[in-house]
């Protein structure tokens, strides 16, 4: 007897009427028209089983923060960080959790299952490290919490970042991380990438640096990373964030860079929300779109996934976990409308990150761990265009989270009905 058998499920890579079959939280089956005898039988009715969304990069410890002490007038990269250097002085541990947990909620809700947050170590006490750290054995059985060891105020710039960095990775934290573009010189950028990966691979640990976030076309940190990621062996452990400055940069110099990325094994993880909304901020017309080269990356061979980034702090008033929201955004400014495009943006906020992030267990194959998302759409791109609902989350074959499927009853005089936008 199975624990939990889906049928009449399509799946992100297009197949229809496939069935899934669970058992002891791993799925032992994956076929067309499959059934066997099961505690619980769930009909997909035609609607997409994915495996869960995964948020490769988002800032936990500013989530819904919002407003405090003030809101980000200019809207700016720099301001949002002048802003962040106000409160954290003022920071206190429970009321971190709380945002945490609450924001936690509101991720599981929406379908996602893992998430990599950044935590920054600038601030002597690492009360936002305890706090993270806290809420990663908190939700353990419900999400997967990767915590990047964040110097916000530059590695090398900012007095004690280096040892609180050192501090935080003793204390647990995952991943190693950095803020090149940030520190004094360029000179000093690049000493700080060379720093912060060699001391990832004497630790064994991955690396995903906040790198090149920037308008500037010579803002290259990304090839030092490369090149020490390829010095050291780090190749399929290390992920350049934002990267933006590639969308200005020569297009001779790129056309060396990307062969480059892609014999280091580096992952690029773009952040459209933000990287919309933050970049570009001096041009006036016309005005830079400020994401990375996805599409060139994908073509590549480089892993590209896209991340949340802010939800309600001090850099973005908006947002809700919605990882559809965001492959939404990312496929518009990439201008990736083919259906092979579109399909890209919905594996770079499922399948992909999974991938950098190192989580071996996801996938729609036996043998992988039964962590679901049953979406409202018959398709992926459905799935994007409608920021379907999530009709139901399970992990390990549990079921964490349900949403009832969005109907509008229509009034009209003459044509009485029901929409819910879905098409054939
Ligand atoms: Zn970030």
């Amino acid at each position: 007897m199975l624990d939990l058998l889906f049928t009449g499920c399509t799946l992100p890579d297009g197949r229809t009427g496939m069935s899934v079959a669970v058992q002891n939280g791993h799925i032992v089956e994956v076929a067309p028209g499959f059934t066997a005898p099961a505690h619980e039988t769930i009909d997909a009715a035609g609607q997409l089983l994915s495996t869960p969304f995964v948020d490769a990069h988002f800032h936990m410890d500013s989530t819904l923060s919002y407003g405090l002490p003030r809101v980000n007038q200019s809207g700016t990269l720099l301001e949002g960080i002048a802003l962040w250097g106000e409160l954290k002085p003022t920071l206190v541990q429970d009321a971190i959790i709380e945002r945490a947990l609450a924001y936690c909620d509101w991720a599981v809700a929406r379908g996602i299952l893992a998430i990599r947050t950044h935590v920054d170590v600038c601030d002597p006490r690492l009360l936002a490290v305890e706090a993270l750290l806290h809420v990663r054995e908190r939700v353990r059985d419900y999400l997967d919490l990767q915590l990047v060891a964040f110097p916000q105020d530059g590695f090398l710039r900012a007095p004690g970042a280096q040892d609180n960095l050192v501090r935080a990775l003793d204390m647990g934290v995952d991943v190693v991380g950095g803020i090149p573009h940030f520190e004094r010189t360029m000179a000093d950028g690049a000493d700080a990438v060379r720093a912060l990966c060699t001391l990832a691979a004497e630790r064994g640990l991955r690396v995903d640096m906040h790198c090149d976030e920037s308008d500037d076309p010579l803002s290259r940190h990304i090839e030092t990373l490369a090149s020490e990621s390829h010095r050291l062996g780090l190749h399929g452990r290390v992920a350049a964030s934002h990267a933006t400055s590639m969308h200005s940069m020569d297009n001779y110099y790129v056309s060396k860079l990307l062969p480059l990325l892609a014999e280091s094994g580096l992952a690029v993880i773009a952040n459209p929300l933000i990287n919309i909304t933050l970049q570009g901020r001096h041009d006036t017309y016309p005005k830079r779109r400020g994401m990375t080269r996805v599409p060139e990356l994908m073509a590549a061979g480089v892993p590209v996934a896209f991340g949340q980034d802010c939800v309600m702090d001090p850099w973005y008033a908006l947002g809700s976990g919605d990882m559809l929201e965001v492959a939404h955004m990312g496929l518009h400014v990439a201008q990736m409308t083919s259906r092979d495009g579109m399909a890209a943006c919905f594996d770079a906020v499922t399948r992909v990150p999974a991938q950098v992030l190192g989580l071996s267990h996801v996938g729609l194959v036996p043998g992988c761990r039964a962590d679901f998302v049953l979406l409202q759409a018959r398709d992926a791109v459905e799935a994007l265009r409608l920021r379907a609902t999530r009709l139901g989350v399970w992990r390990a074959g549990r079921r964490l989270a349900s949403t009832p499927a969005q109907s509008t009853a229509l009034h009209l005089p003459g044509r009485p009905g029901s929409v819910s936008f879905q098409h054939g």
